[in-house]
C-alpha cells in the first residue's frame, strides 16, 4: 500500500481519443495554475484544490484504464509543473505502462527540463506574442516561456506548440509574432476559442467562437513557421 495523496485532483471517466495524437489516453487533472487566463476552460482548476486522489486510488484507476486498452496517459491542469509531486506521478504512470504526455503553459522550464527525458509527448500553449502575455495571462516572465520553447524544441521526443485563437486578440500580426517565437518547430496546432458560461472573463464569455474560415486563414499564415500546422476543431 502507498500512503499519502497524489497530485491528481480528478480524471476523465473514459479514455480519450483526442488528447494524445494516435493513442487512447487516460486523462488526469492536476489543480493549481500560475496564469490567470480570462478564457480558461478549466477555471475550477486555477486555484489549488485540497481534494486529491490517494496513490492507491490512482493506481486502481490506472489499472482499469489499462484493462480498457488505454496505452497513454495525459497529465493536464491547471498547470501540472507547479506541483512538486509531478515526478512521482509520472513514475507511477510509467510503471503502469503508459506512454506519457504533459500539457503545460511553459512557465517552469527548470521542472519541465528535468521531466523531458521521461515524456513521450509535450503540448505547450503559446498563448500569444511575448508582450501580450501579461495582459492576456497575468504572467510576465516571458523569458521562462521562451526557455521552455527552446527546451522542448531541442529535447522533447515529440511535441506540439498550440494556440487558442481568440478573435479580438489573435490578429494576423499577433499570429505572425507567435510564428516568430516558434519558427522551425515540428508541429503547431490552432484551436478555436469556444465561449462558455464558466470562463472567468465576462467579455470573453460574449465573444464568438472562432469560425472555421478564420482558422483556415490562420493556418495559411502559420504554415511558413512550422513543419506541420494543424487546425483542431
Ligand atoms: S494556463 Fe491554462 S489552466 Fe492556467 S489559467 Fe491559463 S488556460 Fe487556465
Amino acid at each position: 500500500m502507498t500512503l499519502g495523496l497524489s497530485p491528481v485532483y480528478a480524471f476523465m471517466k473514459n479514455a480519450s481519443m483526442v488528447d494524445f495524437p494516435g493513442k487512447l489516453a487516460a486523462v488526469f487533472f492536476v489543480s493549481g495554475c500560475n496564469f490567470r487566463c480570462g478564457f480558461c476552460h478549466n477555471a475550477e482548476l486555477i486555484e489549488p484544490r485540497a481534494e486529491r486522489l490517494s496513490w492507491d486510488r490512482l493506481r486502481q484507476a490506472c489499472g482499469r484504464f489499462r484493462a480498457d486498452w488505454a496505452d497513454a496517459a495525459v497529465v493536464t491542469g491547471g498547470e501540472p509543473t507547479i506541483d512538486p509531486g509531478l515526478p512521482g506521478l509520472f513514475d507511477l504512470l510509467k510503471e503502469c505502462g503508459f506512454a506519457l504526455k504533459l500539457d503545460t503553459n511553459g512557465s517552469s522550464p527548470g521542472r519541465l527540463g528535468a521531466l523531458l527525458p521521461r515524456l513521450d509527448y509535450v503540448a505547450m500553449d503559446v498563448k500569444c506574442a511575448e508582450d501580450t502575455y501579461p495582459r492576456l495571462t497575468g504572467f510576465d516572465r516571458v523569458d521562462l516561456v521562451r526557455e521552455s520553447i527552446r527546451l522542448i524544441r531541442e529535447h522533447a521526443r515529440d511535441y506540439e506548440f498550440r494556440t487558442t485563437v481568440i478573435g479580438p486578440v489573435h490578429t494576423d500580426a499577433e499570429m505572425r509574432r507567435i510564428g516568430e517565437m516558434i519558427r522551425g518547430a515540428r508541429r503547431f496546432v490552432l484551436q478555436p476559442f469556444v465561449p462558455r458560461g464558466t470562463i472567468p472573463d465576462a467579455a470573453l464569455r460574449a465573444t464568438e467562437r472562432t469560425t472555421p474560415a478564420r482558422m483556415r486563414a490562420l493556418k495559411l499564415i502559420m504554415e511558413p513557421y512550422a513543419d506541420q500546422v494543424i487546425c483542431r476543431e
